[in-house]
């Protein structure tokens, strides 16, 4: 189907069954009919009704800059008001959440729940414990995995969560009693069919089973409310590499239509969590050298390369010690400890941000792009700044946004929701079969609507949102104005 044939059809008789009515949709009727028809005017009315919410203010333009002429295109898109139905949240979750430490001390964390989207499928995405969760941060996320989820092309609507809770340095007990007291309230507002959350920064296989294990005891029922789960209760195989193996395999594709490969790039990665070490792994299998891990305080530059045996280090350092990534330039000869830097400033010909928003800034790609980048593919979400993804976009390098490239995440998610429900377990091979053809068919998707048939550039930011974005409007059309 071309971009243009939405479903017109569905959508000119609502028009018409609405009619004279439309202005009453919006709160905004004055704006409405005095500007919306240009951007700038939308973008304004999206400050006004979410000040403060700069990152939030940045991934609404970035959106629509990128579907604004998809819009011009097709009045239903305007006149029924998706715009501003689909920058407003369904629904937004905000509780307190306390609990005692191992001292007998009584503190008290925000919870967070966004509910964004449910167009096209249960609400899906992670939820964070990070001490820099807000709520501008979740809805900027929230937003972004709206369109991630319908890439996949999996029945998932758009969500994301979390807490200021900072897990680290915390006990066992006292991250179980948090994430106890976290479900206790959020328990009531999930469920397999109504939202399904997973995890995401600080929310690892661990939190996943306190979570998970709390639900199962307040609603007395086993179920596939949280992805991510251990496969022996309810997990998919492959869920824990699911993001950095799909990165990898999104990152293959964009190579090849540049006719390369992975085989002896240099590939700088940050980040050293669950994105990180399974991007690694698989970049590593491809025959790529991978000179760069990082955490919070700095990273590690090792010019031989990481190897399987450095790998399980890491895993080791990471999953279980829950150490520094400092101690592993201890650990090993040859390696560089940069405290407190980015890794942007390694020669890479390949990067793969994989720690957290805006850790890559204008400055870093000019440093990566003189010393021979070829690519870079978003692992985390919303790694780079804006200006950053203008500076790719305008150097022509291949950039792989997140909400493409890191979709093998929540795919293997979505996957794990279907073996649920149908009570089925799908082996390492067949998940991961599966995993790859989705990455591919995201890869044709951006293809598809991203390719400038002038320069012959292929912009996969401008594809991944056009895609993304055609079937949840065209969803919110054909179930009408709710
Ligand atoms: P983890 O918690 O496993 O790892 C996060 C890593 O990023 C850690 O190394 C952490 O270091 C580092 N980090 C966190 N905050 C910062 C910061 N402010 N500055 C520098 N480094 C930082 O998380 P994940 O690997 O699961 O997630 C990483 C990114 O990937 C996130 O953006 C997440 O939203 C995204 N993502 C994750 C998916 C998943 O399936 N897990 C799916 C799709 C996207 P430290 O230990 O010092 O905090």
């Amino acid at each position: 189907m071309s971009e243009n044939t939405t479903a017109i059809t569905a959508m000119e008789s609502l028009e018409q069954m609405i009619g004279s009515h439309q202005n009453g949709l919006s709160q905004n009727t004055e704006n409405r009919k005095t500007g919306i028809e240009q951007l700038d005017t939308f973008l304004e009315i999206i400050k006004r009704r979410n000040p403060t919410e700069n990152d939030f203010h940045e991934v609404v333009e970035e959106v629509m800059e990128s579907v604004w002429d998809l819009i011009e295109k097709n009045p239903a898109y305007k006149n029924l008001n998706i715009l501003e139905r689909i920058t407003e949240p369904e629904r937004v979750l905000m509780f307190r959440v306390p609990w005692t430490d191992d001292n007998g001390y009584v503190h008290v964390n925000r919870g967070y729940r966004v509910e964004f989207n449910s167009a096209i499928g249960p609400y899906k995405g992670g939820l964070r414990f990070h001490p820099s969760v807000n709520l501008n941060i979740l809805k900027t996320l929230g937003f972004e995995q709206i369109f991630k989820n319908s890439l996949t092309t999996l029945s998932m609507g758009g969500a994301k969560g979390g807490s200021d809770f900072d897990p680290k340095r915390k006990s066992d007990a006292e991250v179980m009693r948090f994430c106890q007291s976290f479900m206790t309230e959020l328990y009531r507002h999930i469920g397999p069919a109504t939202d399904v959350p997973a995890g995401d920064i600080g929310v690892g296989s661990r939190e996943i089973g306190y979570l998970f294990g709390q639900y199962k005891r307040l609603k007395n029922e086993f179920s596939g409310v949280i992805t991510g789960k251990q496969p022996a209760w309810g997990g998919s195989n492959l869920r824990p590499e699911a993001t950095g193996y799909g990165l990898v395999y999104f990152v293959q594709d964009m190579l090849r239509t540049r006719g390369t490969s992975f085989k002896e790039k240099r590939v700088a990665i940050s980040g050293s969590g669950n994105v990180a070490q399974f991007a690694a792994e698989k970049a590593i299998e491809f025959k790529a050298k991978v000179v760069t891990l990082s955490d919070s305080s700095g990273f590690i530059y090792d010019a031989n390369g990481l190897d399987k045996k450095k790998l399980s280090f890491i895993k080791e350092l990471k999953n279980e010690k829950r150490g520094r990534i400092k101690e592993y330039a201890e650990a090993f000869d040859g390696v560089e400890y940069h405290k407190g830097e980015k890794p942007w400033i390694i020669d890479c010909q390949i990067a793969l941000p994989c720690a957290t928003q805006n850790e890559v800034d204008e400055k870093d790609v000019k440093i990566m792009v003189k010393n021979g980048l070829i690519c870079l593919a978003e692992g985390a979400n919303k790694p780079c700044r804006p200006a950053a993804m203008h500076r790719l976009l305008n150097e022509m390098i291949l950039y792989g946004p997140g909400k493409a490239a890191n979709a093998g995440g929540v795919a293997v998610s979505g996957m794990e929701m279907g073996q649920n429900g149908s009570f089925t377990s799908w082996s390492r091979e067949e998940v991961d079969n599966r995993l790859q053809k989705v990455m591919h068919n995201i890869h044709e998707q951006c293809m598809l609507h991203g390719l400038d048939k002038s320069s012959g550039y292929l912009n996969y930011n401008k594809g991944a949102n056009r895609a993304g974005f055609i079937k949840v409007a065209d969803a919110m059309i054909q179930q009408g104005v709710v």
